[in-house]
């Protein structure tokens, strides 16, 4: 199991080598690699799945991407059991005017070969995509890519399926004692397997970086921000609860207080106020009960142990390879994820990080966040009061936001400006930013969608702000051309 008393021993050393920076005396990173790094052309990314390589053709989707949206960088989903981020389009979604024009049933798995030799350390040793038969998306996309001089990165993403082998063994326990669908980072058997996959991606195949993303998030967010209630807040599996002990922290009393924060959503749910209001009890039950933030800290070390495993297994392949982490959307709308994505300190296993700030479906997801916590721990204020609070919270103030048009309306440019400022504000030249952009991901039908003109006002607002390129998401099979246009024309009008 990993040691986190070590992760805290190396973060300190780097924090005191950061104080030596400050001082003079030694360079992490020599000042003139950063100077160069602010003056290259931006990385213009895109993400992509096999499908499309195999519907319209490797060198006919190259051509659109580059004449199109003046893509550089492939990011191709690798490894993924998500049909967001690996299939085709979302059944009921309109498909766009490329590709085979009727839905897929998406597997998942690894797109490229898993290479056995590397899974010997892991139950999780059968995960080959079947959706392509025997197609190895590296070995198709690599040389035709390379020959254009455009750069290749592995997206991997973390979601498993239930149905695949092995996989009950790496799941997370929530705590009521009943398996989740989600994985634990504390898990040797999932640790080894993420390990093992970075290997073998960096080993096999001449790629130029790595992209890792994992939409998890700690038990206390999940109980307080979710419409499942009670929400099964996790992880309580014995790895958990030996690290638990390990750094004092009492597991019944971390059970029980958890136990009743549930109970407390779920009554807030309801409608049923406490006799002190829904804030105060809130808040009661976490002075009650400190092991609850310890144990949300708990879980959130497990998955940055994640990002730390990963940098180090890639880097420790080639030292050139370019490492980095999608943040989950949800870092835009609630204030207690966004304080534990601490980005400052993520640069110290990172060469770059893609904060997702797809503005036309935050419209619909920011709405439904304040939906969720209206009936949870906010249940005091009225949906208008709690949207202004949060909106102060997050720096959103003075950008027009309003709750019953949002779905509608989408987030405007200037939010996709203010988060780029934000992330570069916060990693200080210590990693570069490239910002994810929302082409036509998917929204109710009636709610905002996405046109051309939204997606060259946000791509040039992350150029404007400072990134150091931007990432197209979250995938090309799902986006009509006309709107990748829009981020084309919006890299030539900056670069002009
Ligand atoms: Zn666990």
């Amino acid at each position: 199991m990993r040691n986190i008393d070590n992760q805290k021993m190396t973060r300190r050393e780097v924090m005191f080598r950061g104080a030596q920076v400050a001082a003079g005396a030694a360079l992490a990173r020599p000042v003139s690699m950063l100077a160069a790094a602010t003056s290259a052309p931006p990385l213009i990314g895109i993400q992509i799945g096999a499908v499309s390589f195999v519907d319209e053709g490797v060198n006919k989707v190259l051509d659109i991407l580059q004449e199109k949206g003046a893509v550089n960088t492939l990011f191709i989903s690798s490894f993924t059991y998500d049909a967001g981020t690996g299939g085709r389009q979302v059944k009921g979604r309109p498909l766009p005017d490329h590709g085979k024009q009727e839905y897929d049933n998406f597997h998942g798995g690894n797109f490229a070969t898993p290479h056995a030799r590397f899974y010997s350390d892991t139950v999780l040793n059968d995960t080959k995509a079947p959706d392509h038969g025997d197609l190895d998306i590296f070995e198709m996309v690599l040389p035709e890519a390379r020959k254009r001089g455009m750069k290749v990165y592995a997206w991997d993403y973390n979601i498993f399926r239930t149905d695949i082998p092995h996989v009950d063994e790496i799941e997370e326990v929530d705590i009521f004692g009943n398996k989740a669908s989600t994985c634990c980072a504390l898990n040797p058997d999932y640790q080894h397997f993420i390990v093992d996959l970075i290997r073998d991606h960096c080993t096999s195949y001449p790629i130029d970086g790595v992209m890792w993303g994992a939409e998890q998030q700690g038990p206390l967010d999940n109980v307080i921000n979710s419409n499942i209630n009670p929400h099964p807040g996790t992880c309580f599996c014995k790895f958990h609860r030996k690290e638990a002990a390990a750094r004092g922290i009492d597991v019944q009393r971390a059970l029980e207080g958890y136990r009743r924060l549930a109970a407390f959503t779920k009554q807030a749910g309801a409608n049923q106020r406490p006799v002190d209001g829904y804030f105060v009890e809130f808040w009661r039950i976490m002075v009650e009960f400190p092991e609850i933030l310890a144990w949300e800290k708990l879980w959130n070390d497990g998955k940055y142990g994640t990002f730390k495993d990963i940098y180090k297994t890639a880097k420790s392949v080639r030292a050139d390879l370019q490492v980095g982490f999608h943040i989950w959307h949800t870092a835009s709308f609630s204030p207690f994820f966004r304080a534990e994505q601490d980005f400052a300190m993520f640069t110290e296993n990172a060469d770059y990080l893609k904060p997702v700030l797809y503005n036309n479906c935050a419209g619909p997801r920011y709405a439904s966040y304040i939906d969720r916590m209206g009936d949870s721990i906010f249940h005091d204020l009225k949906p208008d009061q709690l949207e202004k609070m949060n909106d102060a919270f997050l720096n959103y103030e003075g950008m027009g936001l309003d709750l019953k048009s949002l779905p509608k309306s989408g987030l405007p440019a200037e939010y996709v400006f203010r988060e780029t400022k934000r992330s570069l504000d916060s990693v200080r030249g210590k990693c570069k930013i490239y910002p994810g952009i929302d082409i036509d991901i998917p929204t109710a039908l009636d709610d905002k969608q996405t046109s051309p003109d939204d997606v060259y006002g946000a791509t040039l607002a992350a150029l404007k702000a400072g990134a150091e390129g931007v990432i197209l998401s979250r995938k090309y099979s799902e986006m009509k051309l006309e709107n990748l246009a829009g981020a084309g024309r919006a890299v030539k009008t900056y670069k002009a």
